[in-house]
């Protein structure tokens, strides 16, 4: 054989081999933020990349939990005195989260913890408060009165931050760029539902993520996607059932006070970056069908999948070709131009 065909020979054995390592997947599960999670990849490094993805999330929850006596968020939200200095990572995502409430004229409201604790979602000690009561806490959640000093954050005494809505987005941006440094360039990363998606599938396919049921079991329909984020926000997650016998969900409305009551169940947003679709999706939730759509668009930048009580699923046009509704389901969709 001569010598040029043994050299082509070896040159697709070594091909062969780092393409078979890259194609295998990865799988890793953990539980974090008080969720499950689960991070795929594809790459030589996918195993050490997961390892590192699942660390950094479990350092960033001790950072920004609310409930977590030594974390920095923690420690704000019992201060008396102020500035308080709180780690960058915390600074960041406090930053993140203000300007979301800017964008979404505040249905995103980080400051919205003494209010939710009232109602009993931070202690699973679930009840409904009296008017007065709701009014007192109320007037502690005004995120307008934060102020990010040099010296540190600046609020009043009593004031506390809840980055809940917010938090699994950044730790999905903030892992996926963690995993890129080991070469991962193809990998999904479900934080409790939250997809954060890094490249295409090694074959240049996209992945495919199920849109949840908000009315039962299963999947509402499907979504084509690469190299973005896929997050949503539900009345299913979290609730309880008052002794009045209405559903109560962890999502509020602070210009109430009260588990938000908009016409929406369920509220996907679409993007490159998982903190603004956390952030996003939320504040999609509060804000209800017509302000959603004023809001998409204004900023253009996101995509959207919106679910109405009334079993009607409004898309976004750019996204449209890529989301297939399972026609059994019983809801009608219509593209949002
Ligand atoms: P998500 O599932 O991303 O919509 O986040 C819901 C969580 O965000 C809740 O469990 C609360 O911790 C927090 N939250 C509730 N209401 C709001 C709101 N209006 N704005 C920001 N965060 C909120
Ligand atoms: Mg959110």
């Amino acid at each position: 054989m001569s010598k040029s065909k043994l050299f082509i020979m070896g040159l697709s054995l070594i091909l062969l081999i780092s393409c078979s390592k890259n194609n295998k997947i990865e799988q890793t599960y953990f539980e974090s933020m008080n969720t499950f999670m689960k991070v795929q990849a594809y790459g030589e490094h996918a195993k050490e990349a997961n390892e590192a993805a699942q660390k950094y999330i479990g350092d960033l929850e001790r950072i920004i939990s609310a409930t977590k006596a030594e974390s920095d968020i923690y420690k704000l939200n019992h201060s008396e005195n102020f500035p308080v200095q709180v780690n960058a990572q915390a600074l960041s995502l406090i930053k993140l989260a203000l300007n979301m409430s800017e964008i979404s004229d505040g249905a995103f409201n980080p400051c919205l913890y003494p209010v939710s604790s009232l109602w009993g979602f931070t202690k699973k000690q679930y009840r409904i408060p009296s008017d007065e009561e709701i009014a007192e806490k109320l007037a502690l959640c005004d995120w307008k009165k934060v102020q990010i000093t040099n010296d540190g954050v600046i609020m009043e005494p009593g004031m506390q931050f809840d980055l809940g809505g917010i938090g699994k987005g950044f730790a999905g941006d903030e892992a996926a760029k963690k995993m890129k440094e080991f070469g991962v360039r193809s990998a999904l990363l479900d934080l409790g539902g939250n997809i954060q998606i890094i490249g295409t599938k090694p074959d240049g396919s996209d992945w495919t993520i199920g849109i949840r049921n908000p009315f039962g079991d299963g999947t509402i329909g499907i979504l084509k996607a690469s190299n973005v984020a896929v997050i949503t926000s539900a009345g299913y997650e979290r609730y309880f059932v008052g002794e009045d016998g209405k559903k109560y969900i962890h999502i509020f409305d602070g210009t109430t006070g009260r588990p938000s009551e908009s016409d929406l169940v369920s509220t996907t947003a679409i993007a490159p970056s998982g903190t603004y679709c956390d952030g996003l999706s939320t504040a999609l939730y509060v804000l209800g069908l017509e302000r959603s759509i004023e809001l998409w668009r204004k900023q253009k930048n996101f995509d959207f999948i919106l679910i109405t009580k009334d079993k009607e699923v409004y898309v976004t046009k750019r996204i449209a070709s890529k989301f297939s509704l399972d026609a059994t389901q019983g809801l009608t969709s219509k593209i949002v131009k």
